[in-house]
């Protein structure tokens, strides 16, 4: 069988891979571009949501076709302090990723429902027993556990609700935390679809990866029925558990990974350290990648391992952060924390999002009062958290 040949071959077409294939479509038609994913569905079964402040220049028209709700602004909700504030929140599904990726390529581009069985910089292997030959590879497939790092885990479920009366919110509730505090930090995040459908997800910042889904169901539904609202059905579920980084080892990270091939999203550890998200990072590496003038296997590999050792570095101050919220507070004081942190000028808070504080930012974060006591917050500094590599326990009852 004759090899497929393209100009860049994208492997794993979820968010990452699919925001790739997006830009590459927009800003370098002259390239011919194949997707290859293992799923029938590009980008699985997700609701991706970021900020708009979190997006780069082209950023927004970049994601605009695979937008499927947009809101002006957000609230959050701690104990001691309930807040608006103006960020625009936007959401991207799976669906709309998909459909947006398909019109953008051309017939014969996309391969889905087909695992990659081998990566080299320069050809893919398909388990149909395919081969394509590439100028260049970059590796989208996500990554799992992080073995050379060292943190806590975020961990959440979230369900789609539909209710029998309007709900009444106008506006995403980022963070709930006037919920009972377990497991680490606990909040419900909450997504208003539309006037009687809700996003409903029970979140926690934990030292565990183990997630209940049997006990979250039942927690979200509590929290629904606290807020009196009469669920009719669950209509879409799903659930997360990612590692939120308080240390690592990126060249280990770099070399244990991809056989030699550029990488992008996770896999090349392009998340914010701190709240685990890669939207926004996702969209700034894809437009990136179409400035390149040499996208050959080998310059890939050395552009996606210049960008992901930058970005590692620039993320410094959140893994600093990350080590003081899950060294220095007890679990269930580290609502505190961010009780305080949203006491902070917006501003500063969608630069800390889109992980572009500045040094004004950051002493900013750390002047005051602190709210976990000084000696174990010095001491948390000096520790490197436990290990990230144990996901494979973490997902009990299966994830959506
Ligand atoms: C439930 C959930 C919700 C999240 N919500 C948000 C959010 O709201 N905002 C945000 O910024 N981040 C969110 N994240 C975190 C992170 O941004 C996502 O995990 C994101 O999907 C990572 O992008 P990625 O492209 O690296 O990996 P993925 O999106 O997982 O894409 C990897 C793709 O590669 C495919 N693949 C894997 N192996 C192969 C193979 N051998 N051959 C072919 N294809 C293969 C997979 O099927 C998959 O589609 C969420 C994570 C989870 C799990």
């Amino acid at each position: 069988m004759q090899p497929e040949t393209c100009d860049l071959a994208i492997v794993g077409c979820g968010l990452a891979g699919g925001l790739v294939a997006l830009a590459m479509a927009r800003h370098r038609p002259d390239l011919r571009v194949i997707a290859i994913e293992r799923g029938e569905i590009l980008g699985g079964d997700h609701v991706w949501s970021f900020f708009a402040s979190d997006l780069p220049e082209r950023g927004d028209a970049l994601v605009a076709p695979a937008v499927a709700a947009r809101w002006d602004g957000y609230e959050v909700h701690f104990p001691g302090r309930s807040r608006d504030l103006a960020a625009p929140y936007r959401s991207i599904t799976s669906r709309k990723l998909d459909s947006a990726v398909r019109a953008a390529l051309p017939a014969g581009c996309i391969i889905s429902g087909v695992e990659a069985t081998a990566v080299t910089p320069a050809s893919v292997t398909l388990a149909d027993g395919r081969t394509i030959a590439a100028g260049g590879v970059i590796d989208a497939r996500g990554a799992h556990a992080l073995p050379h790092m060292a943190g806590g885990w975020q961990k959440f479920m979230g369900q789609t609700l539909r209710l029998a009366a309007p709900h009444g919110l106008e506006r995403p509730v980022v963070m709930d935390a006037r919920v009972e505090q377990m497991d680490g930090y606990r909040f419900v995040y909450c997504l208003p679809f539309s006037p009687t459908e809700i996003f409903v997800e029970d979140t926690y910042y934990s030292d565990t990866p183990a997630l209940d889904l049997p006990l979250l169901r039942r927690r979200i539904a509590d929290y629904a029925a606290r807020q009196g609202w009469q669920v009719e059905s669950a209509a879409y579920e799903e659930a997360g558990v990612l590692p939120v980084i308080a240390a690592g080892d990126f060249a280990a990270f770099w070399r244990a990974g991809s056989g030699g091939a550029a990488r992008a999203g996770t896999r090349a550890a392009l998340v914010h350290p701190l709240t685990s998200y890669s939207l926004p990072d996702a969209v700034r590496f894809a437009l990136h990648l179409t400035t390149l003038d040499n996208l050959s296997g080998s310059s890939l590999e050395r552009a996606s391992h210049a960008w992901a050792a930058q970005h590692w570095r620039d993320g410094r101050f959140y893994r600093m952060l990350t080590r003081m919220l899950f060294g220095a507070a007890r679990p269930e004081a580290r609502w505190r924390v961010l009780e305080r942190f949203y006491g902070l000028p917006e501003p500063l808070i969608e630069r800390f999002y889109a992980g572009r504080s500045t040094l004004a930012d950051k002493l900013r974060v750390l002047a005051g009062k602190p709210p976990v006591p000084v000696s174990a917050a010095m001491a948390s500094l000096i520790g490197r958290g436990r290990p990230l590599a144990d996901l494979g326990a973490g997902l009990g009852g299966g994830a959506a």
